[in-house]
């Protein structure tokens, strides 16, 4: 049940230019595997971010509803990382760290690869994933609906450029 389970290959350990653009780059990297990567926590020197740490969006305890929380709902994100709100934490030890250099950009390395958990099938499938993929065809998608195309055909011409959606994010984006 705990096994630790490595999924995928491991995210690119590169140097990025901000925070958001690591994220970026560790979420579409780890949906193909099965996983959300969500932001947890950045530490700060003097007010200046220094580090920031990527988790699986089920790292985190399991919340014991009869023991009163000490935040109740009020979850903060960050870097509009609004994901895995709704998912179950199994306290998933997964960790990415990303550390800002001298010039200010921002190195990737890997603290722990493995999971305590099977992957998901849905982590593909995650709404604010799939909204942001379609946001970036939306021209295309807009002159295919004012051309007359079918929904369907809409979806499988995306699928086949690598983007996934269902026909609620197409009526959504219109
Ligand atoms: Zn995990």
């Amino acid at each position: 049940m705990n096994q630790h389970t490595v999924f995928g290959p491991t995210p690119p350990q590169t140097t990025y230019p901000n925070i958001t653009s690591a994220l970026t780059a560790c979420q579409d990297h780890a949906r193909y595997s099965g996983y959300t990567v969500v932001i947890r926590s950045t530490e700060r020197r003097e007010g200046k971010a220094f580090r920031a740490y990527f988790m699986c969006d089920r790292s985190g305890k399991y919340r014991n509803r009869t023991k009163p929380s000490v935040k109740p709902r009020k979850k903060r994100t960050l870097e509009g990382a609004q994901l895995g709100t709704a998912t179950c934490k199994t306290d998933c030890p997964f960790q990415l760290c990303l550390d800002r250099q001298d010039d200010d950009s921002w190195h990737l390395r890997v603290n722990q690869l493995a999971h305590n958990h099977p992957p998901s099938l849905n982590a593909a499938a995650h709404p604010s994933l799939r909204a942001r993929d379609l946001r970036a065809h939306r021209v295309e998608v807009t002159r295919s609906i004012n051309s007359g195309d079918s929904v369907r055909s809409i979806i499988s011409k995306l699928r086949a450029q690598g983007t996934r959606c269902i026909p609620r994010d197409i009526y959504n984006l219109g």
